[in-house]
């Protein structure tokens, strides 16, 4: 019996004859070709592999270790984001970086070194990482901290699952008062605004993150919504989260996302009331909206979707990110709301890691086959032409020469590959 794999965005899908499905982490390696599949929240094939076995790895999801006083955690590879953050957000406790979904393992967050709202002021997953388990084909047991095993942490840290597998993660936890945020919105008119509205927020917020209408053009281009937050400090009161969640119950054939619902729902959320003055909200709607709604990737329909990120340095990004959002709206394939943020400078640990200073575009695009293609191909261009680069744990087609330019370290990675270790995505881009 085979199994069908693919990431979020359900591009491209894989069919396995044989899974390994992790559930003992004191087991050596099969010698087989294999690549870690987690919990496939990456929008790329860097959790897929045509040519190896993959290995399923949220069977592995025991916690080791807590300790409530100084919020150190230990846990097995496979337990996700919502688990942890449901056993320590009631002991005062919060990850130091999280993404835009709880539903993402820490093995994931680990192998993409993946970052939140807060990566100007904090930087990366990695940063919090204080020491892990790597388990290599040849039976090597290596556990690696900035001090130690130097070369795997270093390599491990964003390195797309290639270096071995991840047992367990030992991470740092950052002290909260209770589970509510302070959150305050405002609107900016066009792409000049964002900047005003970002650098007035960024020296004052820890969490910071905007959302904009992509099919705005003319004097509105990058017009949007701003979101500062915070951690609540001591309330009386604070506001808890229900349950439910509502859920896409089928997969449509077609795409249900068109030019013009789109424009139209886009065009809603851009004038939506605002509140600079702030409000109180439970941490889960502000970190996670997205999670509020199961399985919304089955929206795009059978074909699936690309999810386009990109990270200009700080130099060229309002020209960049002008020239890359009037094309985006010219083409009317961009999707809901893109995603526009800046990163510090605060160095990530890792070799292949994505964040760097600068403005980071994140938006979804339906496949439309080959139209999407050259489309995205035209913002590599310009995306190049600016010295930025793309995301790996959102690709799922940059040719070599893209990734290449993107991370010039990528030779030097490639020395602490596993040899058993290979993914779809690493055959791609390293020809
Ligand atoms: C709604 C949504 C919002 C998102 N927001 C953000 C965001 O704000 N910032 C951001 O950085 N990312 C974001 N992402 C992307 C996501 O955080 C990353 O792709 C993450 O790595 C997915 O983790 P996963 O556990 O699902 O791993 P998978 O997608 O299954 O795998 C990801 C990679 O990790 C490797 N891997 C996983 N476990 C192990 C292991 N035990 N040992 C070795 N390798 C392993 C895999 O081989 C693969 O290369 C978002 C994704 C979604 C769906």
């Amino acid at each position: 019996m085979s199994i069908t794999l693919s990431p979020w965005n359900r591009y491209p899908k894989i069919s396995s004859e044989k899974v390994i499905s992790w559930t003992d982490r004191t087991k050596p390696l099969p010698k087989t070709p294999m690549i870690a599949y987690a919990n496939g929240r990456s929008y790329s094939d860097v959790c897929l592999t045509s040519d190896g076995t993959p290995v399923l790895t949220r069977p592995l999801n025991k916690f080791i270790e807590f300790d409530r006083q100084t919020g150190k955690l230990k846990a097995e590879a496979g337990v996700t984001l919502q688990e942890i953050l449901t056993l320590v957000v009631p002991q005062g406790w919060f990850l130091q970086v999280t993404p835009g979904t709880q539903f993402v393992t820490l093995g994931g967050a680990l192998a993409n070194d993946v970052h939140g709202k807060n990566h100007h002021s904090v930087g990366s997953f990695g940063n919090f990482v204080l020491n892990f388990e790597l388990l290599r084909s040849d039976g090597q047991r290596l556990v690696c901290s900035p001090d130690t095993n130097q070369q795997w942490f270093e390599a491990t840290i964003g390195g797309l699952g290639l270096t071995g597998l991840i047992v367990w993660v030992e991470i740092q936890l950052q002290p909260i008062n209770n589970p509510a945020m302070v959150v305050q919105s405002e609107s900016f008119s066009n792409l000049t605004r964002f900047w005003d509205v970002n650098s007035k927020h960024s020296s004052t917020s820890p969490y910071t993150v905007a959302w904009l209408d992509c099919a705005a053009t003319g004097r509105k281009l990058g017009r949007g919504v701003f979101f500062a937050g915070r951690h609540a400090g001591a309330l009386n009161t604070y506001p808890t989260h229900p349950e439910t969640t509502k859920s896409v119950p089928i997969e449509s054939p077609v795409s249900l996302i068109n030019r013009f619902s789109l424009k139209a729902f886009n065009a809603l959320y851009a004038r939506q009331p605002t509140k600079p003055e702030g409000f109180i909200q439970h941490y889960i709607p502000y970190f996670y909206p997205l999670d509020a709604i199961k399985n919304w990737n089955r929206l795009y329909g059978k074909k699936g979707f690309f999810q386009y990120q990109c990270v200009l340095p700080m130099e060229s990004a309002p020209e960049g990110l002008n020239l890359l959002l009037k094309d985006i709206s010219k083409s009317g394939q961009g999707s809901f709301l893109a995603v526009l943020k800046t990163f510090g400078d605060i160095p990530s640990k890792g070799l292949l890691s994505f964040p760097r200073p600068g403005a980071t575009l994140a938006l979804d695009f339906a496949n439309r086959g080959n139209s999407t293609l050259r489309l995205l191909s035209k913002l590599d261009e310009i995306v190049k032409d600016h010295g930025g680069a793309l995301y790996p744990a959102k690709d799922g087609r940059m040719s070599s020469e893209m990734f290449k330019h993107s991370f010039p370290l990528w030779e030097h990675f490639s020395e602490s590959i596993d040899p058993y270790f290979c993914s779809d995505f690493w055959s791609r881009v390293s020809r």
